[in-house]
């Protein structure tokens, strides 16, 4: 990259190894690696990065991210100190992009409300968990939003939950949106009750997750009416390997980093599985885990 960097208050590192801000520990550099300081700074930086015609995405805490060996041209945005959660009256709560889930969970709690317990395990953004819908127990966490705030083009906008297109893990944004903040209505819930929802979810993820090595949990969306996991232990693919990138012997829907993986050795192991399920089962699976950057 031969133009200047662009200048933000925040914090900005050059040749960033995504390696360092994903969960499966894989990824070549970032151009720019950006942590605006508040909304003013991230518009600013926006605009620089239109004008200079570099593009940009988001990163979360990265838990759902397989960024690509030769890493990300352009820039990549960390919204970290973007972390205020408030209270709004009548069971609404507002969460800033960078708020981690379970921070969430716990100031409703303090409120005495609850619903979204389902995603205390959930590791990440609440950011991160609007753009890919996250959820768990068949609960996805744009059900329980009003509406979100984004960054779209040079603008603030409020997009009421009626006017967005989501799914199963997905919801359907423009290229370049970043989200800001997402409004919940939450319910009246006594704190014991969430503190009951919060400890079993999060013991449950220790007996079920803890698969002993880097993963960004469930690689791939189950089919509708199927479950991956069986679907790919059924081909054979437990266990299945290729350099460092291994189907997770626990639960044969984590890839996992057992050593010194590549991002070239997760995609080559992914294809390995899908081919052999649709060859097993007849079914194709589809990545949830997002695949960003350059071979
Ligand atoms: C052990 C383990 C267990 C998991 N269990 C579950 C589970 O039960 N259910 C589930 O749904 N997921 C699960 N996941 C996956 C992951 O935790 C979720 O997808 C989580 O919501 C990702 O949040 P993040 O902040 O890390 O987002 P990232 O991984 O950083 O980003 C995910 C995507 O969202 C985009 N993005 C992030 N923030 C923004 C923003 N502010 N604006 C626009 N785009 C943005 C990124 O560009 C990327 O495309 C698990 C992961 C692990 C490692």
């Amino acid at each position: 990259m031969s133009l200047p960097p662009p200048e933000i208050r925040g914090e900005l590192l050059l040749h960033e190894p995504m390696a360092r801000h994903t969960s499966l520990k894989v990824g070549g550099p970032a151009d720019i690696f950006a942590i605006p300081e508040d909304s003013d700074d991230l518009q600013s930086l926006v605009r620089q990065l239109s004008s200079a015609g570099l593009p940009w995405m988001v990163v979360g805490k990265g838990y759902n991210l397989l960024v690509k060996d030769g890493g990300i041209r352009g820039a990549v945005i960390s919204l970290e100190r973007f972390a205020r959660i408030e209270a709004r009256g009548a069971g609404r709560i507002m969460a800033e992009a960078g708020a981690e889930n379970l921070d969430v969970v716990r100031f409703g709690q303090r409120h005495g409300l609850g619903g979204i317990g389902f995603i205390s395990g959930i590791p990440g953004t609440i950011g991160g968990a609007a753009r890919m819908n996250a959820g768990a127990y068949g609960e996805g966490i744009l059900e329980r939003a009003v509406c979100l705030t984004l960054l779209r083009g040079s603008g603030i906008r409020e997009l009421c939950i009626s006017e967005v297109d989501y799914g199963y893990r997905r919801l359907s944004l423009e290229p370049g949106d970043i989200l800001l903040a997402v409004l919940l209505q939450l319910v009246e819930c006594d704190p014991a009750l969430t503190e009951e929802e919060i400890s079993k979810d999060l013991e449950l993820r220790r007996s079920k997750h803890n698969v002993g090595f880097p993963s960004a949990g469930s690689f791939f969306k189950n089919p509708p009416g199927q479950v991956a996991w069986k679907l790919i232990d059924a081909a054979g693919m437990r266990g299945a390997q290729i350099g460092g990138a291994q189907v997770s012997l626990r639960h044969s829907n984590f890839l996992v980093n057992s050593g010194g993986a590549t991002a070239a050795d997760f995609l080559q192991l992914a294809e390995k599985v899908k081919s052999a399920v649709l060859l097993n089962s007849g079914t194709s699976l589809e990545e949830e885990v997002r695949v960003v950057g350059e071979d």
